[in-house]
């Protein structure tokens, strides 16, 4: 492929969907154009690697030690993210790397990409993936490049994390560590008040767990996800299920069921943007300290039935972010229409929220008199 690629050849070459493609499997990513769901939105991006090679030796990783080669030039990657931004076939790059040195010099080439896009005046979203152990100065300069920075955290535990990932260094030092300095890079940034129009860490700072690639239960992710939502001030945490790869170590382990990665998101949304804490939702763990295979609001809400129902017309925000199935915006919604005119019947709840949401609510909400509401839907 040479050096510069034009939209049509990128769209018609088929060693072109075979390059992104390439050893991406790692992290679920199929496809050449990744959708990213962010504010409800599905954001096309370009999601790879910089090589597909690694030093390091991850229990769970198939890009492990020796296993596959195979790396991007810098100037053919800045050529392909122009490319596929000009042809509207992705918003945003998203670049992460294998360890195939350095971390330093692994992140310096990173850098080398992002900065040559920037320089050619690509102002797309950019994600970028630091790696455990980078110097401050590029997590810095990182910061100020690119609109997401992160670094994975993969375990929730210095046991588990060691047990994993035997080679990342400790992970105090060479993950947590990172995360607070990208932290605080973009909050020096955001204090400026300037309204970059991209880089400067604008869209915060993110991590992934791998989630059952060790014994750990739920509650030890929760507990480190509230520390990273609520100390180190990062805007997204994700969770990524284990699923075991041949020929690694751990090839016999059970995959992880998809539904623990998503009651992890949910129980980790509630932290995030409702007021929950990991006390709260201790309530719904089981013995061993894991969610229940139900939504995590419902279960706290079937634990708690002395909290409802709730008066539509005299709760507060908080209070009315406990409804199942009530999320910021629509609890917003609900308070500017009661300031409009109170919601007093079904009818007037189906008015504001339509005829689903109305019914979903339904059992846990009431107009002002305990259990009117209840009674009145059967
Ligand atoms: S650092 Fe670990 S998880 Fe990342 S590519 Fe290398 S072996 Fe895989």
């Amino acid at each position: 492929m040479s050096e510069f690629i034009s939209a049509y050849a990128l769209r018609r070459s088929a060693r072109w969907r075979y390059e992104l493609i390439r050893d991406s499997r790692w992290d679920k990513c199929y496809a050449p154009v990744y959708e990213a769901v962010g504010r409800g939105r599905r954001i096309p991006l370009l999601k790879t690697l910089l090589a597909s090679f690694c030093r390091y030796g991850c229990a769970y990783c198939a890009l492990r030690q020796g296993m596959r080669r195979g790396a991007w030039g810098v100037e053919r990657l800045v050529n392909a993210t122009i490319a596929l931004s000009q042809s509207r076939r992705i918003e945003g790059l998203f670049l992460s790397s294998t360890v195939f040195g350095d971390p330093d010099r692994v992140v310096e080439r990173e850098l080398e990409v992002v900065e040559k896009l920037r320089r050619r005046g690509y102002t797309g979203y950019i994600h970028l993936k630091v790696m455990p152990g980078t110097s401050r100065y590029l997590v810095e300069r990182a910061a100020e490049l690119a609109d997401r920075v992160g670094v994975n955290l993969e375990a929730p535990l210095e046991s588990a994390f060691s047990e994993v990932c035997p080679d990342k260094g400790g992970f105090r030092e060479a993950v947590l560590k990172r995360l607070e300095w990208i932290s605080e890079a973009a909050e020096k940034w955001r204090r400026r008040g300037e309204r970059p129009r991209w880089g400067f860490g604008r869209a915060g700072v993110d991590t992934q767990f791998v989630v059952g690639a060790t014994d750990e239960p739920d509650k030890t992710y929760l507990e480190l996800t509230q520390k990273l939502y609520h100390d180190l001030k990062l805007s997204r945490v994700y969770f990524s299920g284990f699923e075991p790869i041949p020929n690694t170590p751990l090839e016999k382990r059970r995959s992880c069921p998809p539904w623990r990665e998503l009651r992890l998101y949910q129980a980790s949304f509630l932290i995030r943007d409702y007021g929950f804490s990991v006390e709260q939702l201790d309530e719904i763990l089981d013995d061993f300290g894991n969610l229940p295979n139900k939504d995590p609001k419902e279960a706290y809400a079937e634990a708690h039935p002395e909290l409802f129902p709730i008066d539509l017309n005299q709760a507060s925000l908080r209070e009315l972010l406990l409804i199942p199935g009530i999320g910021l915006e629509t609890a917003k919604r609900i308070v500017a229409a009661r300031s409009v005119q109170k919601i007093e019947t079904y009818a007037d709840l189906r008015r504001v929220l339509g005829r689903a949401l109305a019914r979903k609510i339904a059992p846990y909400v009431s107009f002002g008199e305990k259990g009117a509401l209840r009674a009145y839907v059967g």
